[in-house]
């Protein structure tokens, strides 16, 4: 290092005197000794890095300086991770979005059964006083739901699927059309399940055709299980043969076989909590409810309740009850009144236009729905810019850039939710 690099690092203070400081003393007071002295050694290797840069400023920043970064550093650590966001994105089950949005049954169940320290009587049998099943009344208003003989609520489809296929096909084979062998994302794909869950996976058909003699000509005795497997998130289009539920159930029972059909997770259409729900005959559930796995993969008291409620507005109300459901039986009328009560509280620079938004969440693979939004041509306001203003606002807006401009869409914002984005848009306008 040549002698001039030297002497300006010289300039920064040494870590012990800014730790003395007097400034120093209330940010100690209010965030701990450790957590001041690990952001000051951060705040220092930055001033490091910017005084050795070509260019870069002849002497370190002043004590006070330093500490103030200190603290908007760890001011700005304190705002909780996890924040709420207006979803203008066009897609209602975005999956970095938390997918469904809660009925505000759901979502009201889950605060009540985390008030008062959070104790619920999550495995209390409150008549008898003895312990009972935590998921007892889950499980009959999804048997009722769906008609099956039994049903069981696991954490997510994906441990459903581990957890299914760990218990009844370990040892054996699996069989599933060469179509199906999908990734549903975040790397989790089918064939890793299988091999995970202790099976031999067994390919059938080709990538655009299988047919149920398929299935047929592989069974061999080490067969346990046929899984189907929905195309949550890809479409085959073209000369394209695939095989019925009806179809493969008549050929697992004539085989003495079980079909598992993976249709997909509960927090998806389904529009509750993150959950994975499995239903079917008593005696193929019976053998998840007494796998060893189960423990580790099931629902907490949150989701529990959240679920419960859900499933309760499915039984009284119907699916309409659903926000999920809702939103994508909006008219292109109540998306345009919202996209225009938006622009009006925007003023001249915002339009409305017409948009094509997504149920997403690889619920319904490339269904389309017609959406209305508010574009934002703001002068020498570059759209990433106002996205990303935006998107740090609390609570968050997020949009999407299209054709050079931000698009806010109207499909998954509530109307209640339109004067906090004109409020957040304002704000961001002006910055
Ligand atoms: C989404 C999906 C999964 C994974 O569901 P998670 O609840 O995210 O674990 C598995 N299988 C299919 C077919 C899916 O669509």
């Amino acid at each position: 290092m040549d002698e001039r690099a030297a002497a300006k690092l010289r300039t920064i203070p040494q870590l012990q005197r800014l730790l003395e400081a007097p400034e120093a003393a209330p940010l100690v007071k209010q965030f701990s000794h450790a957590a001041v002295t690990a952001q000051l050694r951060r705040v220092l290797a930055g001033a490091r890095t910017d005084l050795l840069e070509p260019g870069g400023p002849e002497a370190a920043p002043s004590t006070a300086e330093l500490l103030t970064r200190v603290e908007a550093a760890l001011a700005a650590s304190r705002v909780p991770g996890l924040r709420r966001v207006n979803n203008a994105t066009g897609v209602i089950l975005h999956t970095n979005l938390g997918r469904a949005p809660l009925a505000q049954e759901a979502a009201a169940a889950a605060a009540a059964a985390a008030v008062a320290h959070g104790y619920c009587n999550v495995e209390l049998d409150l008549e008898t006083g003895a312990r009972g099943l935590r998921t007892g009344i889950i499980e009959t208003l999804l048997r009722e739901l769906i008609g099956a003989e039994a049903a069981i609520a696991v954490n997510n489809n994906a441990a459903g699927m581990l957890l299914a296929l760990s218990a009844l096909a370990a040892g054996g084979e699996v069989l599933v059309s060469r179509g199906e062998l999908v990734e549903i994302g975040g790397g989790f794909r089918i064939p890793d399940v299988i091999r995970h869950g202790g099976a031999r996976l067994v390919e059938v058909g080709t990538t655009n055709k299988t047919r149920i003699d398929d299935y047929r000509r592989a069974i061999t005795p080490a067969t346990r299980v046929l899984l189907k497997v929905h195309q949550s998130n890809f479409q085959i289009v073209g000369f394209t043969e695939t095989t019925t539920v009806p179809a493969l159930a008549t050929l697992a029972r004539e085989a003495g076989l079980l079909l598992v059909d993976d249709l997909g997770s509960g927090n998806k259409l389904m529009g509750g909590p993150q959950a994975g729900l499995l239903a079917g005959r008593a005696a193929a559930i019976d053998r998840l409810r007494t796998h060893p796995m189960l423990r580790a993969v099931r629902l907490d008291k949150l989701s529990l309740a959240a679920l419960e409620a859900t499933l309760r507005l499915y039984h009284e109300r119907g699916p309409s009850a659903l926000p999920v459901l809702q939103a994508i039986g909006q008219s292109e009328a109540m998306l345009r009144d919202r996209a225009e009560r938006l622009a009006n509280l925007l003023g001249p620079f915002a339009a409305v236009r017409s948009t094509t938004g997504r149920a997403g969440g690889g619920a319904l693979p490339g269904q389309k729905i017609a959406s209305q939004g508010v574009t934002l041509g703001i002068p020498e306001q570059p759209p990433e810019r106002l996205a990303k203003l935006l998107r740090m606002h609390r609570p968050a807006v997020v949009g999407r850039v299209l054709d050079g401009s931000l698009l806010l869409d109207m499909l998954a914002v509530a109307d209640d939710e339109v004067p906090e984005v004109a409020a957040a848009v304002r704000l961001a306008m002006t910055a």
